[in-house]
This record gives structure tokens, sequence and C-alpha cells, in this order.
């Protein structure tokens, strides 16, 4: 079997890492390809990663068994319309734009188009991303295990079963990058008023969440019980525990991540 051709409309920031975590796994050049608006920006992908590039969106939708749609939600409606009709018989199309649902791209690019509406996060730029993948029922086995391979080369991927679950994924790990980085900020600020120099607070902070997060990811306990495990009676960790919960860090976080999936749903 040949290698299937996957095409990337919209070479920006997440098409680049996820061309390049590609290319570090089993993908060859030859078979990815990349259309942007900006020759510049193609210019760099084809000296950095050596992948044949173009201007013509409708030239690589010609040419590929796969297209990632990946430019900014604003513009996909009209760089959908303008795609050739008819496209490649079945060819599968992979949309990670935030708050477009397959209902649109369906209503823009044919109702047989088979799809996968895909929620990555920022983390997949450093090759540690996790994204929630949502297909339509006329996405083949096949064709789920390709789009699979694609997200996991920068991180890791979960099915969902409903699309409407991208709005908990979008509170979760979508916007989740910036929750933890809001609270690595507010413990940098704390160890600094207790005495530390800024940058030593800070070092001790990202590699506390660093450590914590990898202690989480390879335990065969979950987190509440890694948390009662480092809790001692009446030590320091349980004292600052009490205050968090003194001050209900569960009902705020909830409270947040509700205000995000409304938002995401909103947006859609
Ligand atoms: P980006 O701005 O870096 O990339 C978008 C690219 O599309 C640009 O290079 C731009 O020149 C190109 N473009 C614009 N109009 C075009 C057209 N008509 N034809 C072809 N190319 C065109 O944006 P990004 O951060 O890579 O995000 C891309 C998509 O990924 C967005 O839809 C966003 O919602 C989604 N997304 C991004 C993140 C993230 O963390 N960056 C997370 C989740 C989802």
């Amino acid at each position: 079997m040949t290698a299937p051709r996957i095409g990337f409309i919209g070479a920006g920031n997440m098409a680049t890492s996820l061309i390049g975590g590609m290319l570090q796994n089993s993908f060859k050049a030859g078979q990815i390809l990349a259309s942007d608006t900006s020759a510049e920006q193609l210019e760099r992908l084809h000296r950095q990663f050596g992948i044949h590039t173009t201007t013509d969106n409708a030239e690589l939708a010609r040419d590929c068994d796969v297209l990632v749609l990946s430019v900014k939600p604003q513009v996909m409606q009209a760089v959908c319309a303008a795609l050739p009709a008819p496209r490649r018989s079945g060819q599968l199309v992979i949309s990670i734009a935030a708050g477009i649902t397959c209902d649109s791209l369906a209503a823009w690019l044919g109702a047989d188009t088979p799809l996968i509406r895909c929620m990555p996060n920022t983390p997949a730029l450093r090759g540690q991303g996790v994204s929630g993948l949502f297909a339509v029922p006329r996405v083949s086995a096949e064709q789920r295990k390709l789009a699979e391979s694609i997200l996991n080369a920068v991180g890791i991927s979960l099915w969902l079963e409903q699309e409407s679950q991208i709005d908990a994924v979008t509170a979760v790990s979508g916007s989740g990058p910036a929750y933890f980085f809001y609270l690595m900020e507010a413990m940098t600020d704390a160890g600094e008023q207790l005495g530390l120099p800024r940058e030593v607070a800070e070092r001790l902070t990202l590699f506390t969440a660093l450590g914590a997060a990898d202690m989480a990811v390879h335990s065969d306990v979950d987190t509440a019980e890694l948390r009662r495990r480092v809790t001692s009676p009446n030590g320091t960790t349980e004292r600052a525990i009490n205050s968090f919960a003194a001050d209900d860090l569960p009902g705020m976080v909830a409270r947040a991540m509700r205000a995000a999936a409304e938002r995401s749903a909103e947006l859609s």
C-alpha cells in the first residue's frame, strides 16, 4: 500500500508542530504537503522539513488522501468554500479549529465527507499535547487510526463518543495549560513573599509542577491517593491543604471550568 498523502491547509504554529512531530515518527517528508497564504511561512517550512509546499489550497486538496484544516476559525468557511468540488472520494478531513462543528464542515465540504474534529492544546508545540478527537460515523477504522497517528506525533489523543464533549475537553485540556500557569504564577509570588529570590521561587515551582505531573502520569494510584501519601497528619502539607479546602478550591475550579465549557458552546 502506498503511504497516504497528508496535506495541511494553514501552515502556522499547530501545523508546524504536527509536521515536526510526524517526521520524528513514522511519516516521511514525501507524503506531507502544506499550503498557506504566506509564501515566507511556506519557504521556512520547506527549508526546515523538506516537504512540498504551495500557496494553492485547491492543488493540495486534489493531491492528498487526508486534509488537515489548520487555519484560524474565522477563515475556515471561506477556505472550505474555495476547495474544488468534488474532492477525492472518501478523502478524510481533520479539523483542528476551535468552535467549528462537524455540521458546519459538512455543509461547507459536502454531507458525505468523512470528518474528524479535534481539540489539541498548546503543549503540542513541545510534543506533550493531549487532544480530544470526535469522528462522524462515516469515518472508517483505518482513517481513525491514521488520524490518531497524526495527533499522537505531538502527544496523546483520546476518542470522544459525542461531539458536544468537545466543550468539556476545551474546558479541561484546551484551556487547562493556562490554569496551571496561573497556579505556578501564584506559587512563585507566594514563594517570593516567604523570602525566596524570585528566580529561586520560580524554579522550585516549575520543577515541582513537572515532577508532580510526571509522578501522577506514571503512578498506578490516583492523584487523591498521591496527595494523601504526601500529607502527614498535623504536618506542613496538611496545613496548606486545609487552607485550600476552607477556601473551596474544588468549587472554584469547577465553576471556572463550567464557565470555559459554556463559552466553548457559545462559540460553536
Ligand atoms: P496560526 O495563525 O499560527 O496558523 C494559521 C495559518 O493559516 C497561518 O500561517 C496563516 O497564514 C494561514 N492562513 C490564513 N488564511 C489562509 C488561507 N486562506 N489559506 C491557507 N492558509 C491560510 O494559528 P495556530 O495557532 O496554528 O492555530 C491553527 C488552528 O488550530 C486554529 O483553528 C486554532 O483554533 C486551532 N487550535 C490551536 C491551538 C493552539 O494551541 N495554537 C489549540 C487548539 C486549537
